[in-house]
């Protein structure tokens, strides 16, 4: 493993070939982390290309940059060369390959140093150089410490990268407001925002830019699809393939949902089972101590935080639903301490 002053010493020494990578369907800290980097390299003076495996939500479609993203599965054969050129490979917001589905072939066979920000649990170990706390808020944040504090450029950060990591911030706490965010989290966004983030504008993009048919599908959601177990203070969404076409819902536009499950009076186990069409994908989220990646990685072909995990299954909706359900008396003691 290679050191955080090799990686100084590598941007120093001359011009370097760089792709930047996420995850599948990446979210606003994906996409944040990731723009804060591309920003920052380019600014350098590197060769920069940002691939993210799929395509991401419309809520993002602002960010400052975002429209130079490569998406892989569009452009394949040339994000294949870009990949297979590269002298640094940096993996953004996750620390297994699988995360980025068919791009991870391409990223393991490169000869491209794996640079890792990540704050997920269990790095699978394909990277050279990592910079990896499971306890951040936000790869951002991560992203934040490594041009500050590690490599002493804060005076790199301008409106663009600020905005981004922002973004990552803001949207991964959940506005702020998940156990996550410490003291020096909020010490590090009142700094972004001297350092050009413009705060207001940043939630309006993200936050006041629904959709009249998103909005009533949560209206929807909330009033058909909302089951509730208090013996087991878990709230579950199950929704069907038809909901999504029904009110044309994208990518994204589900996002945020499974809290309004966890928003109920004395609910600490939050379900959001979707039937993607190709899968079923859930989401989880948890109060407490309850392990929302455990249940994911046990059950689902998944994994992520403790409280805030995903995973998927190929069985159908009521078969996910039901498999669920009877999962929850392992956790009873949990769920109900
Ligand atoms: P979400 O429920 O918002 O899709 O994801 C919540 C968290 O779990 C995120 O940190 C995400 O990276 C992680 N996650 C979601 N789906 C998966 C998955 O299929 N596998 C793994 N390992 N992590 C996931
Ligand atoms: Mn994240």
């Amino acid at each position: 493993m290679l050191s955080l002053n090799d990686l100084k010493s590598k941007l120093a020494d001359q011009q370097q070939k760089i792709v930047i990578t996420t995850h599948h369907k990446p979210d606003g800290d994906a996409m944040g982390s990731s723009l804060a980097i591309f920003h920052w390299l380019k600014n350098k003076g590197h060769q920069v290309n940002l691939i993210v495996p799929s395509d991401y939500p419309s809520f993002l479609f602002w960010m400052p940059g975002q429209d130079e993203a490569i998406i892989y599965t569009e452009k394949k054969d040339e994000s294949d060369r870009l990949i297979g050129e590269a002298d640094l490979i940096f993996c953004l917001d996750f620390n297994h390959l699988s995360r980025i589905h068919d791009m991870g072939d391409a990223v393991r066979a490169s000869e491209g140093l794996k640079v890792m920000i990540d704050h997920h649990l269990s790095p699978e170990g394909f990277d050279d150089i990592r910079h990896w706390d499971s306890s951040a808020a936000a790869t951002a944040q991560l992203v934040y410490d490594l041009i500050v504090n590690q490599l002493d450029e804060r005076s790199a950060i301008g409106p663009e990268i600020a905005t981004s990591l922002y973004t990552g911030i803001m949207t991964d706490t959940g506005s702020f407001r998940f156990s996550s965010t410490t003291a020096q989290v909020h010490l590090i966004v009142a700094d972004l925002i001297n350092l050009g983030a413009e705060n207001w504008k940043i939630h309006e993009h993200v936050f006041n830019s629904s959709t009249e048919s998103r909005l009533k599908f949560l209206g929807f959601c909330l009033l058909n699809r909302l089951e509730v177990l208090p013996e087991y203070n878990t709230a579950i969404f199950a929704v069907k393939a038809e909901d999504l076409k029904l009110f044309s819902i994208s990518t994204g536009d589900t996002e945020g949902l499974v809290n309004y499950a966890l928003s109920v009076s004395g609910i600490r186990l939050a379900a959001l089972i979707i039937d993607r069409g190709e899968r079923i994908k859930l989401s989880l989220r948890s109060i407490g101590d309850i392990p929302c990646n455990e249940i994911c990685a046990r059950y689902f072909q998944g994994g992520g935080h403790k409280n805030a995990a995903g995973g998927q299954s190929t069985e159908s909706l009521p078969a996910v639903l039901d498999t669920f359900k009877t999962i929850l008396p392992e956790y009873k003691n949990l769920l109900t301490s």
